[in-house]
């Protein structure tokens, strides 16, 4: 009989927890999820990652709970006694962080501390690996391109909280043998990434453009570089980081980094629109070449406090311990969360519903 290992995700109904358990439950894993209670209170929004991926049929097991209530975290570990735990649960977005940064700090640290906590007093250190997710946001204005060595100058609470976050991990691993690593993962996107993520707004707005439903998109700083990666790369680069004998700190990213503006133009681009710029800074603007239609406007009210100019990831470690490489760059990601927008765009048309109500992004590619 085969052994049957036994996953828990934190934030499985987030976009990388989504991609994971696919991941897992393709390499025959047991997956468990922690999933918020109000996630239920509007299952469309909360579970809708899920619903859509076709995993509410019964394959996963979802827990409610919350990161932050360290004695709930506990009982869900004996429950579940998983090998492998992933703690993508977080606060995710930079930009919110700076209004509720009390609380970005108790998801994502202290959240982070009780996790550990628990598996120390339950004296489950030996029999579990634990998938931290750290952030390039950490590195902040650190010169690019960043790697494990360089020194983390983060900008937000965000970043700042993930900091403290990798520090516990390392903190935990060394002092009480806890097999913890840490993925410092560049941006990576998707079809599923969150719409309030400026590559999602970006996709969300071009297609919609493109299908007549919308004016103008407005965006902030047009200038941030980010090395951009696909969700469904980084989630193998997650497993792999827990299939090691040692534990250890990884970056991933594809080493490659463009302009929010080159995101822009390369997603009208696949609709067939070239975008003309004109202008800087906040009176920047970018038209259509062809009948110089404005479609993108810059928002200063968009800008943030401090922003991270340049992420650059240098995930040479990776590859060379893990084997790990991205299959997709740029141009591929932009063109995966294009075409399953237009998709979403008429499935969401009145009538053009598919009967069993699946959006097919999770099967492309
Ligand atoms: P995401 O889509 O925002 O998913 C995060 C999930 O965590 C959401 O489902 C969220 O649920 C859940 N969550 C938030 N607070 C929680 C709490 N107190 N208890 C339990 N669940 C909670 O983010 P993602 O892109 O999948 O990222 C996964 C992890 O990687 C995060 O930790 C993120 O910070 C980190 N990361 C992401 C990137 C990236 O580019 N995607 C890069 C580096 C690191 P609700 O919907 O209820 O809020």
């Amino acid at each position: 009989m085969t052994y049957q290992k036994t996953a828990l995700i934190t934030g499985i109904a987030g976009q990388d927890g989504v991609y994971l358990a696919e991941f897992l439950l393709g390499k025959g894993y047991a997956v468990h999820g922690l999933v918020r209670w109000d996630s239920y209170s509007d299952p469309e929004e909360g579970l809708g990652r899920l619903a859509r991926a076709g995993l509410l049929d019964g394959r996963v097991t979802l827990h409610t709970g919350d990161l932050t209530d360290c004695m709930a975290v506990a009982a869900l570990l004996k429950v579940v006694r998983p090998q492998e735990i992933y703690n993508l649960a977080a606060l995710s977005q930079v930009h919110v962080s700076f209004a509720t940064p009390a609380s970005t700090f108790d998801i994502n640290t202290k959240g982070v501390l009780g996790l550990l906590e628990a598996l120390r007093l339950l004296d489950m250190q030996g029999d579990v690996r634990v998938y931290q997710a750290s952030s390039s946001e950490m590195f902040g204005s650190a010169p690019a391109p960043q790697n494990e060595e360089t020194p983390f100058e983060p900008c937000s609470p965000y970043g700042t909280a993930k900091l403290a976050s990798y520090w516990l991990a390392r903190t935990y691993r060394d002092s009480y043998g806890i097999h913890v690593s840490n993925g410092i993962l560049f941006n990576h996107e998707s079809p599923v990434r969150g719409e309030d993520f400026v590559t999602r707004k970006i996709t969300r707005a071009v297609t919609a453009i493109e299908a007549g439903g919308r004016d103008v998109l407005r965006l902030g700083n047009l200038d941030s570089i980010r090395d951009w990666g696909h969700a469904r790369d980084y989630v193998e680069g997650m497993w792999l980081m827990l299939q090691q004998k040692a534990p250890g700190d990884y970056v991933l990213a594809t080493g490659q980094a463009h302009t929010v503006r080159e995101f822009v133009s390369c997603a009208f681009d696949l609709c067939g629109v070239q975008v003309s710029w004109r202008g800087c800074g906040a009176e920047e603007v970018g038209l259509d070449a062809r009948s110089g239609r404005l479609l993108v406007q810059v928002d200063p009210a968009l800008f943030r406090p401090k922003d991270v100019h340049y992420l650059l990831g240098d995930a040479s470690k990776a590859r060379a311990a893990l084997g790990w490489a991205p299959r997709y760059y740029f141009k591929d990601l932009v063109a995966d969360m294009v075409a399953a927008d237009r998709a979403l765009l008429s499935v969401e048309a009145p009538g053009q519903q598919d009967e069993r109500g699946r959006v097919l992004w999770m099967k492309a590619g």
